[in-house]
């Protein structure tokens, strides 16, 4: 596997992150468009200055098989959120983070370095890639991250593993950076996604940002011995109750991306956090079979599912950073 920012030179992907950097000074880094200079001390929605805060760097092998082949992902999983899903199972890391937001300029250096030693460290430990879990809010840092990472000698294919709420010029910045794009979609509705997640324009937002990310690299493509080489794979959590959203995103990624893109679709919810009076149970087995019926009626030519009783459902526990996943996280993928 090569990577794909190995076809830049070092200097341009220094210059890629130095020109990410900048957007901080009025921070667009996502749709929030919050406008706050993250480099001077000030902060939006994210609650997040230029300081870049990793809460656990971890070999994970709980993603879909292509991603995990025999020796995991390398994930880094990034601190504080651009979204406030009340359901999220990661809330001890997206929400109730407690790290200080801002460090001094050396303090903010030093993060990048350590941000780009646990990359060197995962690749050490023999992962097939990188993945940047929740990185939507904070990818100038992240590129600062790798380029100091690729002068030591990275070489691993980056994962952008994302809610999909991501800003359309952040995104142009990554390519011809990241291999692969895994976009959650999670909503096909204004109004829940505000109920929800507590945000404005989701559906909007995040289907221009997996077009983009489509275009970039195009439908997943996997490799001889089974592992993920460059492309995207849409992920969907299924929610209770709300199949007609699940329909319009299977139809989104379907219609207007293409039916070759490999679809993921989770059964993992389950009520933690502030999760909703209207959202207190798991997905039936009913639900989860209509969305795979469906997934199937349009002709997806690849999915990947979770067994309803898989282990993956397991929550993290980020108060373990070293090892926050329950050790059999694995996926049950089916081909179709
Ligand atoms: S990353 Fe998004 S939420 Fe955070 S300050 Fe920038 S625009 Fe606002």
């Amino acid at each position: 596997m090569t990577a794909a920012y190995l076809d830049l030179s070092e200097k341009e992907l220094h210059q890629r992150a130095d020109q990410a950097y900048e957007i901080y000074r009025s921070c667009k880094v996502c749709p929030h468009a919050c406008e706050v200079d993250r480099t001077n001390g000030e902060t939006g929605f994210c609650g997040q200055e230029d300081t870049l805060h990793i809460s656990s760097s971890v070999q994970h092998f709980g993603e879909e098989p292509p991603l995990v082949g025999s020796n995991g992902v390398g994930n880094l999983f990034v601190t504080a959120c651009n979204l406030r899903c009340d359901y999220c199972q990661n809330y001890q890391i997206s929400q109730e983070w407690s790290e200080k937001t801002k460090g001094t300029k050396s303090e903010t250096e030093e993060s990048y370095q350590k941000t780009a030693s646990a990359m060197l460290r995962l690749q050490e430990d023999g992962v097939h890639f990188i993945g940047w879990v929740s990185p939507s809010h904070v990818v100038p840092g992240l590129l600062k991250s790798l380029s100091l990472a690729r002068e030591k000698g990275l070489r691993l294919p980056i994962i952008y593993n994302t809610n999909s709420y991501d800003a359309i010029e952040t995104l142009k910045l990554l390519e011809g950076v990241v291999d692969i794009y895994l976009p959650d979609l999670k909503y096909a509705d204004h109004e829940m996604a505000r109920q929800l997640s507590h945000i404005k324009s989701y559906p909007e937002f995040s289907r221009q940002a997996a077009l983009e990310m489509f275009r970039q690299v195009g439908p997943l493509s996997i490799d001889d011995d089974g592992l993920a080489k460059k492309g995207v794979l849409v992920r969907h959590l299924v929610l209770p109750g709300q199949l007609t959203s699940t329909w319009e995103t299977l139809c989104f990624v379907a219609l207007e991306m293409s039916a070759s893109v490999p679809l993921s679709l989770m059964s993992q919810y389950r009520p933690v956090h502030k999760a909703s009076s209207t959202l207190d149970r798991a997905i039936t087995r009913d639900e989860y079979d209509q969305a795979i019926a469906w997934a199937n009626e349009l002709g997806f030519e690849s999915l990947f599912l979770q067994s309803l009783e898989s282990k993956v459902h397991n929550l993290p526990d980020f108060s373990s950073p070293n090892n926050p996943f329950p050790l059999d996280s694995t996926r049950n993928s089916l081909n179709v």
